[in-house]
């Protein structure tokens, strides 16, 4: 069976169409069938490994080491399909190929032109997708941005193609659009009825509506969407605001039967639902008890996407240690100035919030705010609070070490000074000669050795762990002895000892720092162990304060 599902996105953006994609996925997948998520980006960056995080949000990274969008991390929490490159599409991609193909002289002479050439390259990735493993059931195809935008159009066009060439048993188009409320609390469907009128001018009718909404649409405002948009009443469904967690999403969807009918447009005989997962996660949201107050210091702080998946990784911890993270943001740059650190992270001063039960530092790039993080980390370290260094979290853990234990007060990494006399992270071997910045890094998946009786082997049980990495540089090998001799703790390497993957303090309740970024793997229904254990040594600390 090889059917597509192209979503995609009216009105504005920031609707959920990741998230609703990737529910209509959960969905499928627990009827048992087979699904494999794309996401089609219009931007002209070949990938978002570029792109800063507050014009983009986290770059999600693959185990083959793709930099894609975060809707990938999306697909990765909601469904159990695997995702490589060839998973993210973007504008960049689609027209380096096309363009190299007509330097080799491939396309004989004809003049090189969107249609059919970018469209057939674009159509050549999805059915790449869905050929790669026999057993795919279904393609869901997510285009990004909203109908009307110049940048979407060839993607657009080619889910129309693909819709016309494959039938309407056999791909489908889902339209996810916004139903505003104005004043007087009044639910208004013009801009649905609009946006849909959009669809058709680009040749494609949706099949299923999702209107995204405060509230639960009524009967008759479905009827009269339908009746306008030329989609059955029974295919519009409604998107509500749930105030609990999004992962309620595709139980919100199931009561509406969206799966059902998804599953009737396309041919597919109904067959069971196994919802059980879902609902037992819900299960275990409710019956949290209590909170922990984890303080973030990153530089990336105004914009919520920018650090997304250590942020569901933390609350997939909570549910799996019964307990609600709250989550307190810092600006690392300006805890740089503050001379109150001790009052700030341990909330004497003003208690409005009391003291934080954990400190985490995730990853991040360039020198801003580096010295608010280190100060966080010492606070961290000598106030026994529980820390959770990922990637530049670690290195940071390093430079607090090298300054303040062993009184290297130039101690730093030569990513943000190179003249130090004492660069106790430094730039990996293999990178001195990288000059271009794009999909350079140390990236993706690979194999560490944990040691046995650290916290990072009790964490997995498992001597050899992979994890997926996005950096350029690494502990400097030449100060292990130093760093281990003052105390230390290596606690896991690569599998040839080349480079330090993990590092712990000693006398601490739970200080910890990896190389790697487990927050990628991390799903509401098995949060990454790191991640759980560290949640769990805040609510043991919490209890102690
Ligand atoms: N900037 C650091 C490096 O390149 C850390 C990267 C990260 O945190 N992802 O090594």
């Amino acid at each position: 069976m090889n059917k597509f599902i192209f979503v995609s996105g009216g009105v504005c953006s920031s609707l959920g169409k990741g998230v609703a994609a990737s529910s209509l996925g959960a969905l499928l997948e627990a009827r048992g069938l087979n699904v494999r998520m794309v996401k089609c980006d219009p931007y002209i960056n070949v990938d978002a490994g570029t792109m800063s995080p507050y014009q983009h949000g986290e770059v999600y990274v693959t185990d083959d080491g793709a930099e894609t969008d975060l809707d990938l991390g999306n697909y990765a929490r909601f469904t159990r399909g695997h995702l490589t490159k060839a998973n993210s599409v973007t504008t960049g991609q689609v027209y380096e190929a096309v363009i190299r193909k007509e330097r080799e002289g491939r396309f004989l002479g004809r003049c090189v032109q969107v249609i059919p050439h970018i469209t057939d390259e674009i159509k050549s990735r999805i059915l790449a997708v869905s050929r790669e493993d026999p057993d795919t059931d279904v393609v869901i195809v997510e285009i990004g941005g909203t109908v009307g935008d110049i940048e979407s159009i060839p993607f657009l066009e080619a889910a129309r193609q693909m819709i016309h060439e494959c039938g309407r048993t056999d791909a489908i188009s889902v339209h996810l659009t916004l139903i505003p409320e104005v004043a007087g609390g009044e639910l208004k469907t013009k801009p649905t009825q609009h946006s849909v009128k959009a669809m058709q001018e680009m040749g494609i009718q949706p099949d299923v509506l999702i209107c995204r909404a405060p509230v639960m649409l009524d009967d008759a405002t479905r009827r009269k969407i339908a009746l306008f948009t030329n989609v059955d009443p029974d295919a519009v469904f409604t998107s509500y605001n749930v105030d609990t967690t999004i992962y309620e999403i595709p139980l919100v969807f199931f009561g509406q039967k969206l799966d059902q009918v998804v599953l009737k447009k396309l041919g597919v005989e109904s067959r069971h639902a196994d919802i059980r997962a879902w609902q037992s996660m819900m299960e275990r949201f409710a019956a949290r008890k209590g909170k922990v107050r984890i303080g973030i210091v990153g530089k990336y702080m105004e914009l919520h996407d920018a650090y997304k998946s250590v942020y569901e990784a933390l609350f997939h911890a909570g549910l799996e240690c019964g307990v609600e993270v709250e989550l307190v943001k810092f600006d690392s740059s300006r805890l740089e100035e503050a001379e109150n650190i001790d009052s700030i992270l341990g909330g004497r001063a003003d208690s409005a919030g009391g003291r934080l039960d954990g400190i985490l530092v995730p990853g991040g790039f360039g020198q801003r705010g580096i010295n608010g993080m280190v100060k966080a980390a010492a606070w961290a370290r000598t106030n026994k609070t529980p820390y959770l260094g990922v990637c530049l979290g670690m290195q940071i853990m390093l430079i607090d070490w090298g300054r303040n234990v062993l009184g290297w007060e130039d101690a730093d990494s030569t990513e943000f000074n190179e003249d130090s006399k004492h660069p106790v992270v430094s730039l990996l071997e293999d990178q001195v000669n990288v000059r271009d910045y794009g999909g350079t890094m140390r990236l993706g998946a690979s194999k560490t050795a944990t040691e046995e009786g650290t916290r990072i082997f009790a964490a997995y049980g498992e001597k050899t762990i992979s994890e997926r990495h996005r950096h350029r540089y690494e502990f400097s090998n030449q100060y292990r002895k130093e760093m281990t001799e003052s105390g230390l703790k290596i606690a896991a390497l690569t599998p040839d000892g080349s480079l330090v993957e993990c590092v712990e303090w000693p006398d601490h309740p739970w200080g910890l720092g990896v190389q790697f970024h487990p927050e990628f793997k991390s799903k509401p229904t098995a949060a990454a162990p790191l991640f759980r254990d560290f949640i769990a040594a805040a609510k043991a600390a919490s209890g102690n304060w």
